[in-house]
């Protein structure tokens, strides 16, 4: 099935309209999760256009995602359209069951656009990997140039700044004759790239495990939650039983509290 628009967009947060994530097509249905396992009895549920899930396909998915019999769920593909900064695209590219088309700079020159947030996190002083949100967060920077010229930027500005710079130098090497694939080396890794991404659902909760929380940088998690907010529309019944690893945390943390409960009212009983 083929979409026309379903676009979201991942960092208005930062005041960013260019960032976004767009569902292209997909196969499959919470139908064909429950066709796969009942494949292992040669059985099959033909679907039509209003065909619901009984109680019992429920409860099979249900069963499948709890006891991990996923495979069941990799004959429903999606493809998506990512529109990140580069450095986005190198965590994404990362996770090697997708498959993967993207722009290339040796191709065109056209269309260069940079992610600029309007805010920045500060490094979080526990976790090196993590970093903290601190509202409005946009401090002065010093430059230097030459010896004594010493000019005062906000960050957000400085980074505006490299970026129509960097854009400039590129502009003018293209323009001298420069070879594309030789003069994109001085665009910057704020530099959005645009790709295809295909995966299948058993994958691509395996990717929300990575990147939606836990340490996973802020700007791939939006990313994640685009992704997973569009598996809920297409999967809903699915994706109803898959638990993120910080809900799986949480359900561990319940369970294990209710034990500590019941020993206590043990102990005082006894
Ligand atoms: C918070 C975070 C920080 C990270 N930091 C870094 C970093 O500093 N530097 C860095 O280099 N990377 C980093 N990574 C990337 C990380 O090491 C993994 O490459 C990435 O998360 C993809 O995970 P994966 O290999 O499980 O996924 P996929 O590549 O999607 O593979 C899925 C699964 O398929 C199997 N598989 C796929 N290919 C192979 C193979 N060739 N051999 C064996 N099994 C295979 C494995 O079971 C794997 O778990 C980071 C990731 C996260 C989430």
């Amino acid at each position: 099935m083929q979409f026309k628009t379903f676009k979201k967009f991942i960092y208005l947060d930062q005041g960013d309209n260019i960032g976004s994530v767009d569902l292209v097509q997909y196969m499959g249905s919470d139908l064909t999760v429950v066709n796969a396992a009942r494949a292992s009895y040669d059985k099959f549920k033909v679907e039509e256009e209003n065909t619901e899930l009984s109680e019992e396909d429920k409860k099979l998915i249900r069963y499948l995602i709890t006891h991990k019999h996923t495979s069941t769920l990799e004959h429903n593909i999606v493809t998506f359209r990512f529109k990140v900064p580069l450095f986005v695209a190198k965590q994404h590219m990362r996770h090697r069951t997708w498959s993967f088309n993207e722009i290339s700079r040796r191709h065109t020159s056209e269309n260069i656009e940079f992610w600029t947030p309007n805010s920045y996190r500060v490094p979080d002083p526990k976790n090196r990997q993590q970093s903290l949100q601190k509202e409005n967060f946009d401090p002065t920077v010093y430059i230097t140039h030459g010896e004594y010229n010493v000019y005062e930027y906000s960050a957000s500005a400085l980074q505006k700044l490299h970026a129509k710079d960097c854009l400039e130098r590129y502009n003018a090497l293209i323009n001298a004759g420069v070879a594309r694939e030789q003069a994109r080396a001085v665009l910057p890794e704020m530099m959005y790239t645009t790709y295809w991404g295909t995966i299948d659902l058993n994958n691509l909760v395996k990717f929300l495990d990575l990147r939606e929380g836990g340490d996973a940088q802020w700007e791939i998690s939006q990313v994640a939650i685009a992704v997973h907010e569009f598996a809920n529309m297409l999967w809903p019944e699915t994706m109803k039983n898959y638990k993120t690893p910080d809900q799986k945390k949480a359900d561990e943390e319940m369970r294990f509290e209710q034990r500590v409960q019941q020993e206590v009212q043990k102990r005082l009983q006894g």
